[in-house]
């Protein structure tokens, strides 16, 4: 029987420094506050930020497991109407090379992943006003009749909200609006929803980077909605552009916020309430209700867009002033409503991530996202190497194997690894490697001699191996780079 949800008590006095708050939030009985948390973003040594986060992580998932899964990343169409500037991948319908896969491509796709031992398609596209209702559900009904065993992990919140503009289904509110198209969806079988779209949910940097994009109420609402309907979804964000430190924190605190609601709301109990070490999925223990399952950030990818052609912080002489202050710092404050123009400089400067500021947010999220089970490590944006590191850094998840990868990989980035590397990086960081399904519940844990990793016996030769499987035809459709990738 679930509990009633209640957060961690706060200690807003209390210097976020204090070892003993931290203990406190590392043994999840302390929740930081939005000023703790930006003040010890700032404050705190990296290394520091780690083992606390490390130990969080091992409070939550143990000493033992780190998980990965085996999904394939489906675009189901490059068309999009929005025109976001930090996007490679979309196209118009008039470009030579915009695509929309028919249904028979993307079943032969999931047949490719079915026959390597995968549970889950991560499928997203572009807002393609050309794709009716019934496209989708045809496409979902098709799926379930064919492959009943592979969880549909589809749909992130901007692609909900587009859906309500171009179908208009009946409703007095864009919740109700949303509900009516997400339950046909569900019932034609859809399982949940990816956090893709998140980007920083602060106004003026969404304002600036994501054109005929969702808000981000829009965004959160129709997470919502997913949790009233009982599905488990993701939530996301990108960083390491426009926005300031304090737009990160904000970003994190909307999603705590809303996290706890949904806890509330829909009955779930504690978010961690299973998942122990070594525990194999079970039908008859999942949690009550929908709630967040995981947090995923990563940093922006900028080849090939125009975010990325913005200055560089630090590039020109005015920036290298004493005293100068990073414009998205000199704007962005907890509440996320800051004027663009009080900051003239706003916008015309990036501040791109690298490996420590990319391990700092992945280590802070995992201590102030107090009531969300699991962090995952963005190997795919960051490499291998630094998402290993990220085990150490308050990550418990890997991602998923990499069959197909259409969205960061126009944006300059191209890892990709097959089940025997990823489980590698995980034996190798310290830990198990444990294959989850969607909802986060241990499938395998690979610890016998058979594990895909023991059975390499030459790791030069399985390393230059090519990991894509797409044919010929399919890979002239690979395009692009959206934020919608991992999670
Ligand atoms: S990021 Fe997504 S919504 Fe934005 S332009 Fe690209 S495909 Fe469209």
């Amino acid at each position: 029987m679930s509990t009633i949800y209640r957060p961690p008590s706060e200690h807003p006095n209390t210097d976020p420094m204090d070892p003993g708050l931290l203990r406190d939030v590392a043994a999840g009985a302390a929740r930081l506050t939005p000023e703790q948390g930006l003040e010890l973003f700032r404050r705190m040594p990296l290394i520091s930020m780690g083992r606390w986060a490390d130990s969080r992580c091992r409070a939550i998932h143990g000493d033992h497991l780190r998980t990965y899964v085996i999904d394939r990343n489906i675009n189901y169409t490059n068309i999009c109407t929005a025109k976001c500037i930090f996007c490679a991948f979309k196209r118009t319908a008039e470009d030579h090379d915009s695509y929309t896969l028919e249904h028979e491509q993307l079943f032969e796709k999931v047949q490719e992943l079915s026959d390597i031992g995968g549970t889950q398609i991560l499928m997203q596209g572009g807002m393609n006003p050309e794709l009716p209702l019934d496209w989708y559900i045809e496409l979902l009904h098709g799926l379930k009749e064919r492959f009943p065993h592979i969880h549909v992990h589809g749909f992130s919140p901007p692609e909900f909200i587009e859906f309500v503009n171009f179908f208009d289904p009946p409703g007095a509110t864009l919740e109700d609006k949303i509900r009516w198209v997400m339950i046909r969806l569900r019932d034609a079988g859809l399982d949940s929803l990816p956090g893709g779209g998140g980007e920083i949910f602060a106004k003026p940097v969404r304002d600036k980077i994501g054109l005929g994009k969702c808000d981000a109420e829009a965004w959160l609402t129709t997470m919502y909605v997913a949790h009233s309907l009982g599905m488990f979804t993701s939530a996301t964000m990108m960083f390491g552009h426009i926005e300031g430190f304090a737009d990160r924190v904000h970003h994190m605190k909307l999603v705590r916020e809303w996290q706890d609601r949904a806890l509330r709301d829909f009955g779930a109990g504690s978010p961690f309430t299973r998942h122990h070490q070594g525990e194999l999925a079970s039908p008859d223990d999942q949690p009550a209700g929908g709630h967040y399952k995981a947090f995923i950030s990563w940093p922006f990818q900028r080849d090939n867009t125009a975010l990325g052609r913005v200055k560089e912080w630090g590039s020109q002489p005015e920036d290298r002033e004493p005293g100068a202050v990073f414009p998205g710092d000199l704007l962005a404050n907890l509440t996320g409503d800051a004027d663009p123009k009080s900051v003239k400089e706003f916008g015309r400067r990036i501040r791109m991530s690298g490996s420590t500021d990319y391990l700092r947010t992945q280590a802070f999220s995992r201590l102030f996202l107090d009531n969300i089970y699991s962090i995952g490590a963005s190997w795919v944006t960051m490499g291998p190497h630094v998402g290993q590191v990220g085990l150490q850094f308050g990550a418990s998840d890997m991602g998923s194997v990499m069959m197909e990868e259409n969205v960061v990989s126009s944006a300059g980035t191209t890892y990709c690894l097959d089940e025997a590397v990823l489980c590698r990086l995980i034996r190798d960081a310290g830990f198990m490697p444990a294959q989850r399904n969607n909802t986060y519940d241990i499938v395998s844990v690979k610890d016998g001699a058979d594990a895909p990793d023991r059975l390499v016996t030459d790791w030069s030769e399985h390393r230059a191996q090519r990991l894509h499987i797409e044919s010929e035809s399919k890979a002239e459709l690979t395009v692009g780079a959206t934020e919608t990738v991992v999670e």
